[in-house]
């Protein structure tokens, strides 16, 4: 493994364990409507989310949205990432769904924002790196089909609206806070997927792939007790789907 390879490992791992190379977004609480005043969201907690209106949350997502880096950050961002370790040789059917990509990422106003690098590392991971690099490890290209690698994407996205709060936790130790934020991220993702009119079951899927994957390699991560189980992921991913079945498709 070279210094570019056991580079882009800590980072993945870091992306399992924290948010902590991380630009700062504001906080998103009890957000009035530009438009519709008597429209507030309070996307702070799971809880709070399947509290909200539906139809209110998908227009939420759209004009709440963190603004992107800059390009200069951007830039820099990129120049610490080293060339060691990325895989930019695709078969073709890697090539197929990593374009795929773009129709949640333009759907979100990402596509000319982040930069999807492939890594060549042993476990199945994304990650969304310093809100610009969309990291994906060859395992993960590989296991994935296009539309669970397009569904763990809009959940790396959902991680924005939560940037700051993620980094709070993480430096609290607030492992609760931390599976809420996770779970958070989970319905932001199914919103936006039924919101394009996409199978909102591959999230699940996908999930259940990556964490059966890197289970069976590597056993229990050292990170594992930060995030939810599989079982407490579905049962609310379970109650998010039901609960956008309110929600009008195609609002985009
Ligand atoms: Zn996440």
């Amino acid at each position: 493994m070279g210094l570019g390879t056991r580079f882009l490992s800590a980072v993945v791992a870091s992306l399992f364990v924290s948010g902590a190379f991380l630009r700062a977004t504001g906080p998103i609480a009890e957000v009035p409507h530009g438009q519709l005043p008597h429209e507030i969201v309070a996307l702070t907690t799971s809880q709070n989310l399947l509290a909200t209106d539906p139809n209110a949350l998908g227009r939420f997502l759209e004009t709440a949205r963190p603004a992107p880096v800059s390009a200069e950050e951007k830039a820099r961002i990129l120049s610490t990432l080293p060339l060691d370790g990325e895989v930019t040789d695709f078969s073709a059917s890697a090539c197929q769904k990593l374009a795929a990509l773009t129709k949640v990422l333009r759907a979100t106003g990402r596509e000319s924002v982040y930069e999807i690098k492939v890594i060549d590392v042993p476990q199945a991971a994304i990650g969304l790196h310093a809100r610009a690099v969309i990291l994906i490890s060859e395992p993960a290209l590989t296991l994935l089909d296009a539309d669970e690698l397009q569904a763990l994407v809009a959940h790396e996205i959902g991680h924005e609206y939560v940037w700051t709060e993620r980094e709070r936790a993480f430096q609290l130790a607030d492992r609760s806070r931390l599976k809420d934020l996770e779970l958070m991220c989970d319905g932001i993702a199914i919103v936006t997927l039924h919101g394009l009119g996409m199978d909102v079951s591959r999230l699940m899927a996908g999930v259940q792939k990556i964490g059966r994957f890197n289970r069976e390699r590597f056993g229990t991560a050292n990170n594992e007790r930060d995030y939810p189980t599989l079982a407490q992921r579905q049962a609310f991913a379970r109650a998010v789907v039901k609960w956008t079945s309110a929600q009008t498709i195609g609002t985009r």
